[in-house]
């Protein structure tokens, strides 16, 4: 079926940020195909919902080499949908894809040598059927690779075209700072750090991240912000037998646990009073951080990325609001 976006798609409500110090603009929502992009989701719905979030302006699409099951499955789905629907499009697209976790066996093929940091890339763009990614990120900092090593392979990724930018994911502040030191030195500035970043996971506040990432003159783009689901009414009823709880192993069911429960009510009750959803405060107070570019959300349907999109017409919090917030959080 032949796909065309919607006229409307940069008229219709979403916002772009600048990312960091840098030229580029960032949707305040940009997806992530970690779920539900696999082999073992349908790809009509896959379809369905990457279409949907491209008419609706979320021109960022974040990917991984191990994404799917199996691994490598996300970016050859995506590589699909890309080949149909997307690719005259391709210039209104920011794609980003990482290396740094397991992804085939050996030594060459997890964390942060320049031997499999270069190869993923190359295997990445040819499952996507890309000839570059917008933005490559090492995905964890390793502690047995010198620090120059992989980012000199991110350096050299862009310099052979094959990647735009430069990114970090789940590396500690003070190791981000040197890294971000050496991209800078070698003539290729950090874009973007991307970590974990939600009412339940406040880590890049307290261990400085966000704070460091401004100083470095790089955006931040705060992953699982709904908790993968559980910032949502997905559980708040008992654990469907589709969610990810219930399918996935990065959720475990013993993760809500009464207390975590009686929590996600109050801040329900909270979000209903003030007229929205839980997702849509969980991921409006994610971005009530000006210095936080872009929620980076799972969907795994249209009307869930419906109803995380619609924190674009919302009100800003005040601060008697963020103040009841805290004191829930707490
Ligand atoms: P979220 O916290 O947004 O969780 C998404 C999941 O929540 C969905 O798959 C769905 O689960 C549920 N959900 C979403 N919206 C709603 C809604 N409105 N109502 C009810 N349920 C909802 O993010 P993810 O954990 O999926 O992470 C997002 C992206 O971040 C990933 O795809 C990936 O790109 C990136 N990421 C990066 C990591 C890194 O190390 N750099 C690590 C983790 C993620 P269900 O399937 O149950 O319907």
């Amino acid at each position: 079926p032949h796909y065309l976006a919607a006229d409307d798609r940069y008229t219709s409500g979403m916002q772009y940020t600048r990312c960091g110090r840098s030229g580029v603009l960032l949707p305040k929502v940009s997806l992530g195909l970690w779920h539900r992009f696999g082999d073992t989701s349908p790809l009509e719905s896959q379809r369905a919902v990457l279409r949907r979030a491209f008419d609706r302006g979320v021109v960022h699409f974040d990917l991984a080499n191990n994404y799917g099951p199996p691994y490598g499955s996300a970016e050859a789905n995506f590589g699909t949908v890309y080949a149909q629907d997307f690719r005259p499009y391709r210039d209104e697209l920011f794609i980003a894809t990482k290396a740094g976790y397991d992804m085939w066996a050996g030594p060459y093929g997890e964390f942060g040598s320049r031997k499999y940091v270069l190869a993923s890339l190359d295997q990445s763009l040819a499952r996507m059927g890309l000839d570059y990614v917008d933005v490559f990120y090492s995905h964890r900092y390793d502690p047995d690779t010198p620090l120059e090593e992989t980012m000199g392979a991110l350096h050299s990724a862009v310099r052979q075209g094959k990647a735009l930018y430069a990114g970090l994911s789940n590396y500690p502040p003070e190791k981000m700072r040197e890294a971000a030191g050496i991209l800078k030195g070698l003539g290729t500035p950090l874009l973007i750090n991307q970590h974990a970043y939600n009412m339940l996971d406040r880590t890049v506040e307290k261990n400085g991240l966000i704070a460091a990432s401004a100083e470095e003159g790089a955006g931040v783009i705060a992953f699982s912000p709904l908790a993968q689901g559980q910032l949502t009414d997905r559980y708040l009823a008992g654990i469907p037998a589709d969610s990810r709880a219930a399918v996935g192993h990065f959720l475990k069911p013993e993760a809500l646990s009464e207390q975590k429960m009686a929590l996600l009510h109050a801040l329900n009750k909270h979000a209903v009073a003030h007229g929205r959803t839980l997702a849509q405060l969980a991921l409006a107070w994610v971005l009530r951080d000006a210095r936080v570019t872009s929620v980076l959300i799972g969907a795994s349907s249209v009307a869930q990325l419906d109803q995380n999109l619609g924190i674009l017409d919302a009100e800003p919090f005040d601060e008697d609001e963020l103040a009841d917030l805290e004191r829930l959080l707490s």
